[in-house]
């Protein structure tokens, strides 16, 4: 049954109902002179999840998409999750509850030091009732408190999780994950260059002409977009290289957070027609596979969340002069910053395409 190609990948998710949010396929979009400039013997192309749409786009509405399955959704009046005063999960769960005709509140820890600003102000635009707590610790109490306060007025909250990074969640980057690998084999993006040995000397199982060792870099924070792309690269045996770049928490934590969530995702799945799947723990056993191959970083996060760092300063000026792409201070910077470093010390090998996956942020440029 394995590998899967991405169209079965996304047939094997069809049962698995979500509410279209988002405007799809994003472009993978080629970074030519960006590459040139750092190195002359590599392809980098960015896969523009920015551009999501809903709510100024990013990561968050694909993973809402199925986080807001409409079984879920049915008879709910309002949505209720938390963030900090800057959180673009917060601003893209608002964006739905207004597309959705639905009331929203946001659990925010913390004061936002200018709420006209940023995704403080966008969280205001969008209608979001904002319910202010003291820290992070007390998000979940409050939440629970306004889901009742809505009961208690006659409606149904949905209590979405903080960041979305749920398996359910998770599902969205399982279809992103089968998205950029028909993206990268219909050559979207550059072709591959002489022939560069695979990674790892593992062979690419996923049934496609030899390719480009792929690398793919991605802020991680809660996991849930890690944990997708290395379900999606599981089930298509792809041997992409996945990066994890954290923005805030320790390596380790974010990779059992990620490899929980891929762990879970793949239980979802539904089995193959005929009864329950002989080959379930062939997943799973490829799932633990990619997780231990998967690097997760977190050299780049500097003083702390948010805080900015002269490496992420520095990619955000070459990405944005040399391929008129946007990226955050938080999250993509960061992110940003590790592929760089990597690919100029030499840890990206000779030949390969490397993805920055932008899971947007951009509000944070403005605040
Ligand atoms: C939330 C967020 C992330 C982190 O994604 P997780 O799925 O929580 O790991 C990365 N980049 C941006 C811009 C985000 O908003």
């Amino acid at each position: 049954m394995f590998p899967l190609s991405p169209d079965a990948v996304l047939s094997r998710l069809a049962p698995l109902a979500r509410t279209p949010l988002a405007t799809l396929p994003t472009p993978l979009l080629p970074a030519p002179a960006l590459a040139a400039s750092l190195r002359g013997d590599i392809d980098i192309s960015i896969k523009a999840d920015a551009w999501t749409g809903l709510g100024l786009g990013g990561n968050k509405v694909r993973k809402l998409e199925y986080e807001l399955d409409p079984a879920r959704l049915r008879g709910a009046t309002d949505l209720v999750t938390a963030g900090g005063p800057h959180s673009n999960h917060c601003r893209v769960t608002a964006a739905a509850a207004a597309r959705l005709g639905l009331g929203c509140t946001l659990a925010v820890n913390g004061e936002p030091g200018d709420a006209g600003r940023g995704n403080a102000l966008l969280h205001r635009l969008l209608g979001a009732r904002i319910v202010t707590v003291a820290d992070r610790a007390a998000r979940e109490a409050a939440m629970t408190e306004e889901a009742s306060r809505i009961a208690g007025m006659g409606g149904k909250a949905l209590v979405v999780a903080v960041g979305a990074s749920t398996p359910r969640g998770a599902l969205g980057y399982v279809r992103a994950a089968a998205e950029m690998r028909e993206q990268v084999s219909a050559g979207d993006c550059p072709a591959p260059r002489r022939n560069p040995p695979a990674i790892r000397g593992a062979p690419d199982d996923s049934g496609a002409r030899s390719e480009a060792p792929v690398w793919i870099f991605t802020s991680s924070s809660s996991g849930g977009t890690l944990a997708g792309l290395m379900l999606g690269c599981a089930l298509m045996g792809w041997r992409a290289q996945l990066v994890g770049v954290s923005p805030d928490d320790p390596a380790a934590k974010i990779r059992a957070a990620a490899t929980e969530i891929a762990l879970g995702a793949a239980a979802l799945l539904p089995h193959p027609p005929r009864g329950p799947d002989p080959r379930a723990n062939d997943l799973i056993e490829r799932v633990r596979n990619v997780a231990a191959a998967t690097l997760v970083t977190d050299a780049f996060v500097g003083p702390g969340y948010g805080a900015p760092t002269r490496t992420a300063e520095e990619a955000i000026a070459l990405f944005g002069a040399r391929a008129g792409v946007i990226l955050d201070p938080v999250y993509t910077g960061k992110a940003a910053a590790a592929l760089i470093a990597w690919v100029r010390e030499g840890v990206v090998p000779s030949g390969a395409h490397v993805i920055l996956l932008h899971t947007g942020g951009h509000p944070a440029l403005f605040r």
